[in-house]
């Protein structure tokens, strides 16, 4: 029973770190097994007290032993794969071991309350914050695809299968279907220990967190890209990779806050390795006072700010993250950093993402910027389904455009030109994207034109540019 003595000690009282205290303490002759059954026994806790509840097993034990020892106790013999309790005889032992039917017959009705068949299926606080896919993509930068396969044999070995869905457990591997080189795994295999991660062949991303990348550039159009708040630099390395085969590309990656320029340093030079250095140049700024003249040669720009993040596993319930005043306050600044994007003389392309499930940071930040006197003039508008993975199902909320017009078709049009993902439902994280697009000017050269414009040349009255008004079919 000296385990169970041990381990009760560490489940009575929870502060700071448990792995610390139990490895800290010298006079504990197995703090493995410890830690093992105590962090068990803490994450399936609330099952476990229901069982002790459900069974009236307290009522009736004898010797009387503290709630912490009857759940180390049940949880060996009802939740441990061996399914027993460890140790000699001993009474307490015993007295638990007299109601086994009782408590085995209620985690039987648990079990099929929960409609799972194991333990390990049971829904707890930890698989909630867990991504139901692990994401990773081969760093084409690095390595071409065919090579990675032949390179790393572990990855080849793994079965195919079509659907994420179907990646119930290690051992098979997904290809996606929408962004290329990407693959999906089971969350447990171990992606992190192997050669490839190490070398930066690999770069794990979750899917929807690609989507900016791809649907920026996938047709490799733009040499020249800037993405707006860069840190820590997945979605940067991900544009190099669309970067067309030209000496000139290059990925500019902005990021105001220093610790987080260092990281987003790290991970570009693993991302890039010495030859490919130049691709991605790391500018240590606030984006908002860069001046788009500086860049008239940029023509696509990835805007992925700073959001409530609701869309990350166990942070949507979090009543705080939905806080009205919070949200209007990110979303402000989203509007404020995606004018300045859309001001960039030589964009034709600006891709706008989150994090983020709320309508507010997403659709009404669209709706925002396409409402815009100066956003309008200057030629852009919502890019269509087409133009954005076309085959992706789930799209922007139609309901939400009736603020731009109430024919529902045009909503439908608007909504379909935004791309959700829902949280776990579609693989990973909740997510929004959508794309701004304005095509060049025919015969003019609407670079330099911006130029002189900003520069105080001649400026046209709204309506004068009626080219501006054809192109404008955001909505109606
Ligand atoms: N795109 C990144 C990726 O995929 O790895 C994640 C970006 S994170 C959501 C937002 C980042 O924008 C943060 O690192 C934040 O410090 C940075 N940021 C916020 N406001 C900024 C600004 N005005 N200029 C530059 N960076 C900014």
């Amino acid at each position: 029973m000296r385990l169970y003595f041990d381990a009760e000690k560490f489940l009575k009282h929870d502060d700071g770190s448990l792995q610390k205290r139990i490895f800290n303490d010298r006079k504990l002759t197995n703090p493995k097994h410890v830690f093992a059954l105590v962090y068990s026994t803490t994450k399936y806790k609330e099952y476990i007290q229901q069982i002790i509840q459900k069974s009236k097993i307290q009522r009736d034990l004898k010797p009387k032993i503290s709630n912490e020892l009857l759940a180390l106790l049940v949880h060996d013999l009802v939740f441990s794969p061996r399914g027993r309790i460890e140790s000699g005889k001993h009474p307490i032992k015993e007295a638990v071991l007299a109601h086994k039917t009782r408590l085995q017959a209620e985690f039987i009705k648990l079990k099929l309350k929960y409609k799972v068949k194991s333990v390990d299926q049971l829904p707890t606080k930890e698989n909630d914050d867990e991504t139901p896919v692990r994401w990773f993509r081969i760093n084409t930068v690095k390595i071409d695809p065919e090579r990675f396969f032949k390179k790393h044999p572990f990855f080849a070995t793994l079965q195919p299968v079509n659907r994420f869905q179907d990646l119930a457990e290690p051992g098979f591997i997904y290809a996606d279907d929408y962004v290329p080189n990407l693959y999906g795994i089971h969350p447990k295999e171990k992606l992190s220990s192997t050669e490839a991660y190490t070398l930066g062949e690999v770069i794990i991303q979750d899917r929807a967190s690609c989507f900016p990348a791809h649907i920026l550039n996938h047709q490799r159009e733009h040499a020249k890209v800037i993405d707006a708040c860069a840190a820590p630099g997945n979605k940067t390395s991900h544009a190099a990779s669309y970067s067309p085969a030209d000496s000139g590309s290059v990925v500019y990656a902005v990021e105001r806050d220093q610790k987080r320029v260092n990281i987003l340093r790290t991970m570009s030079e693993k991302a890039l390795g010495k030859s490919k250095k130049k691709l991605i140049q790391v500018l240590h700024n606030d984006f908002t006072k860069i001046d788009p003249q500086d860049f008239a040669d940029v023509t696509g720009l990835i805007v992925d700010p700073s959001c409530s993040g609701s869309g990350i596993f166990g942070r949507a319930s979090d009543e705080e993250e939905s806080n009205d005043q919070r949200l209007e306050k990110l979303a402000s600044f989203q509007v404020i950093i995606m004018k300045h994007a859309l001001s960039f003389p030589g964009a034709r392309k600006v891709v706008y993402s989150t994090c983020s499930i709320h309508a507010e940071e997403n659709e009404r930040v669209v709706i925002d910027l396409l409402s815009d006197q100066r956003v309008q003039d200057q030629g852009w508008r919502l890019a269509s389904r087409e133009e954005v993975l076309p085959t992706w199902p789930r799209r922007g909320l139609e309901p939400e455009f009736v603020a731009l017009s109430r024919d529902a078709e045009v909503c439908k049009q608007l909504a379909g030109g935004c791309v959700r993902s829902n949280p776990k439902e579609d693989g990973g994280i909740g997510f929004f994207a959508a794309c701004f697009v304005k095509e060049a000017k025919a015969g003019a050269n609407r670079v330099e034109e911006e130029a002189e414009e900003a520069e105080g040349g001649e400026k046209l009255e709204d309506g004068e540019d009626g080219e501006d008004e054809e192109e404008w079919t955001g909505f109606g």
